[in-house]
């Protein structure tokens, strides 16, 4: 049983020759609204891939709010973690150019509401599974209350440093591993090496850390090892999303077993599928179409 606690948002994507230039008034190609967030897209992938997840989150007393609630409940993800809360939903709007130039403003809306009280009285909740998933998208003392709780009854804690934002050191010593992509990693650790910024990380207190890249696939480091593990070939066309389901996959894989090699090719596996699709939830595999891909 997986849990997650993190952010639940709805995308608003409009298709443009152009952007518009400051004070310009231009009409769009396209409008999709597309459920995200990366606390919600990581339970979405663990859910498709057959996983019990529960949610825990925040969604406003809006229309979104009920959309995102109902779209979590369609997945088959437990909701009652799931705060109804006075206010805005959070919201990103994203426009896409032609030429691939996007500008985004993400609204965190109900997000940044969740509370430590809301953690505290769904701590049950996080004591009865079997990994937890944290993110950045929500209040840092939320995360930090939840991976407390988590470490202090043995569930297993995968930390996605994402956004890149500064956190704690504090946080190390309750999470197995963190999971930065390059970029990331870059900014938390200040190295412009893979391998210098996951020590570095190592050195801070970290127990593990599993740094995803791209078309290269994963590497894995702590104290004794490092190893990479290659990607799969796939024909890229969006990789949105395919971090989310990366980290989903690790959870699985984690609970079954301690062999991180294996669990960092599954996980390639699930991200390499993702960039095949467009978009974000919409391009999360089901566990039917990844054993026909590993097949
Ligand atoms: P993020 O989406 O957070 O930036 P990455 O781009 O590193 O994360 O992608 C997550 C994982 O998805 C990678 O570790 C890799 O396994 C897989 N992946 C991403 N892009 C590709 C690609 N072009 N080809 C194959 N696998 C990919």
């Amino acid at each position: 049983k997986i849990v997650v606690v993190g952010s639940i948002n709805m995308d608003y994507v409009l298709k443009t020759e152009a952007l518009p230039k400051l004070g310009e008034t231009i009409s769009a190609k396209s409008f999709t609204t597309v459920f995200g967030g990366k606390g919600a897209n990581q339970a979405v992938a663990a859910a498709r891939l057959g996983a019990e997840v529960i949610m825990i989150g925040a969604v406003g007393d809006d229309g979104i709010g009920v959309e995102l609630r109902d779209n979590l409940d369609r997945e088959g993800i437990h909701t009652e973690g799931v705060h109804s809360v006075e206010g805005a939903s959070g919201v990103a709007m994203i426009n896409v150019a032609d030429n691939g130039d996007n500008t985004i403003v993400v609204y965190p809306g109900a997000n940044a509401n969740l509370g430590i009280d809301w953690v505290k009285q769904h701590e049950a909740l996080i004591k009865s599974a079997d990994c937890l998933m944290v993110q950045l998208e929500i209040p840092m003392d939320t995360v930090m209350e939840a991976v407390k709780v988590a470490a202090q009854n043995n569930v297993k804690v995968i930390f996605n440093p994402a956004p890149a934002k500064t956190f704690p050191d504090e946080i190390f010593q309750y999470v197995d591993v963190i999971t930065p992509n390059e970029t990331e990693l870059m900014k938390i650790s200040g190295k412009e090496d893979i391998i210098e910024g996951a020590r570095e990380l190592i050195t801070r207190g970290a127990n593990s850390v599993v740094v995803t890249l791209g078309e290269q696939g994963s590497m894995f480091v702590d104290q004794e090892n490092s190893y990479k593990a290659g990607s799969f070939k796939v024909n890229a066309i969006d990789s949105t999303a395919a971090g989310d389901a990366f980290n989903a996959a690790l959870a699985i894989k984690m609970i079954e077993s301690d062999d991180m090699e294996s669990a960092l090719r599954f996980s390639n596996a699930v991200g390499a599928l993702v960039t095949t699709k467009l978009g974000a939830q919409t391009s999360l595999p089901y566990k039917n179409e990844l054993d026909q891909f590993l097949k």
